[in-house]
């Protein structure tokens, strides 16, 4: 770990911002490296977003994970984590959270890091659970044939924590065990995702390892890392302004999932947004997404904002969008 990186975390909440590669435009113009910008040109208009990093189209997976990897290791001090890729489908969150084998993301590098940096002594227990959250249905992708609804329930008085019920949490012993499972959670999402057209793009998928140090006098502290694989942040009512026809239930399914994923990132953003301005009351109950992450993003907790956009001329309505949804939380 890093403490000294850690400390600079404003608020605990970074948004990172990254510009999918093999589309040139002038319209998105960036200032990469950390305290970046990106400028918008929009319907004459310029605006200027800062983050807390920006990484340029050419920006490779290792660049990426070498800002991430300080926060993800502080989980082995206890410390609870969450990386979120955010922003329209087809803007690289899959490419950056999992990324092609050839080219592993930030999800294989962190489980490699973690694992290096914890080495054989057997001093840690790493447990794993993966959940999808579709239409506000939360779904084990961990638990094969099971297709069942979980429940999200308000944890013990005092614990604060919450409950899944029904939820597998697996040991892991070892690297290879954890990317054999991850790769079973992946391909249980995938499968639904032949069935249900792009359900994939429509859905949340949540990785989450708690660590435990092993104390002989104790469980020790239990430090935890989140991560989450938005559901694309496109606005879908608007390719169908007046919304699905009598009968037309492609469209009614569509508009039924929009609804669910506005509602769950705009609750996601009012969770960071009241987080960073330390208001008393958070709103953690506006979705399953934000109950579910609830314990993660507690006091003490650090969040990342992957912001991935596009620089396509015709994608700059979402592009704005997302870089405001990151005005907001950061
Ligand atoms: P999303 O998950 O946001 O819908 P994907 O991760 O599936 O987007 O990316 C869409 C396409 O763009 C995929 O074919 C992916 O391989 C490609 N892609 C995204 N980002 C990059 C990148 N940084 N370098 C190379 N290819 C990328
Ligand atoms: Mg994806």
């Amino acid at each position: 770990g890093c403490p000294g990186r850690l400390l600079e975390l404003k608020g605990n909440i970074r948004v990172l911002c990254r510009l999918r590669p093999g589309m040139p435009s002038s319209l998105v113009n960036a200032e990469p490296g950390p305290g970046g910008t990106v400028t918008t040109s929009y319907r004459g208009r310029q605006r200027h977003f800062r983050l807390d990093w920006v990484f340029p189209p050419d920006a490779s997976q290792e660049e990426v994970f070498r800002e991430l990897e300080p926060t993800v290791l502080s989980c082995l001090q206890g410390y609870s984590v969450c990386i979120f890729t955010y922003g329209q489908t087809g803007t690289g969150k899959t490419y950056s959270m999992e990324g092609p084998p050839e080219d592993p993301g930030i999800a294989p590098r962190a489980l490699q890091s973690l694992f290096r940096e914890m080495g054989s002594g057997g001093q840690h227990r790493v447990t794993l659970s993966m959940v999808e959250i579709y239409n506000e249905a939360v779904r084990d992708l961990l638990a094969p044939g099971s297709s069942e609804r979980l429940a999200v329930r308000q944890g013990p008085a005092g614990q604060g924590g919450i409950q899944v019920a029904g939820l597998t949490y697996w040991d892991v012993p070892s690297l290879e065990t954890l990317h054999q499972m991850l790769s079973l959670g992946r391909s249980n999402r995938a499968t639904a995702a032949t069935a249900m057209n792009q359900h994939s793009s429509r859905s949340h998928a949540l990785v989450t390892l708690t660590l435990r140090g092993a104390s002989p006098r104790g469980p020790g502290t239990a430090g935890t890392l989140h991560l989450v694989d938005l559901a694309g942040s496109e606005r879908a009512w608007k390719t169908g302004a007046a919304g699905p026809m009598q009968g037309d239930r492609d469209g009614a399914r569509r508009l039924r999932e929009a609804r669910a994923i506005n509602r769950s990132l705009l609750a996601l953003g009012g969770v960071m947004a009241a987080l960073r301005a330390r208001r008393p009351h958070i709103p953690f109950r506006d979705s399953q997404l934000t109950r579910l992450l609830q314990p993660a993003l507690g006091p003490g907790a650090t969040a990342v904002l992957l912001l991935q956009i596009s620089t396509r001329p015709e994608d700059l309505g979402e592009t704005v969008c997302s870089l405001k949804f990151a005005e907001r939380v950061g």
